[in-house]
């Protein structure tokens, strides 16, 4: 038979407990510390070397020239002209990527950010390939 005496510490013990679930989506959820998320782009410290082209085990990345390149630095008087710095863009297939955050952890220049951001679901698949510029 039961013991009165311990189902009423349980039900105490339980009154004063967090809850194990949450009550996303009509609260925030708080990922976990090491949850890894959605890679950002870091344009401006990119150099277009594809190294998180090459290690990317979907092929979830392409980095491209931009289409619109910064001019080149005026030239100083005396001294070779400095050619201008290249821009790149960054072309991310959510819909392939398995968030391994290989990429970023190869990138030599810390141009792919990693985040913990997972609300990434949509119905439209044109939504699911990201252009970073
Ligand atoms: S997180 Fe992994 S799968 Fe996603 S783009 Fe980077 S290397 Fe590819
Ligand atoms: S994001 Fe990093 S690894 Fe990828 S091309 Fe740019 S500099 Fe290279």
């Amino acid at each position: 038979m039961a013991n009165p005496g311990r189902i009423f510490s349980e039900v105490i013990k339980h009154l004063f407990k967090e809850p194990a679930t949450s009550a996303y989506p009509f609260a925030p959820a708080k990922p976990m510390k090491d949850f890894r998320g959605r890679i950002d782009f870091d344009s401006p410290k990119c150099i277009g070397c594809q190294m998180c082209v090459r290690v990317c085990p979907a092929k979830a990345i392409e980095i491209k020239l931009s289409a619109e390149q910064p001019p080149a630095p005026a030239p100083v008087e005396g001294q070779p002209a400095a050619p201008a710095k290249r821009k790149f863009d960054c072309f991310m297939y959510l819909g392939r990527c398995v968030f391994c955050w290989q990429c970023a952890d190869t990138c030599p220049k810390d141009a792919l950010v990693k985040t913990q951001d997972f609300e990434l679901a949509s119905t439209d698949r044109n939504a699911l390939l990201r252009h970073y510029k």
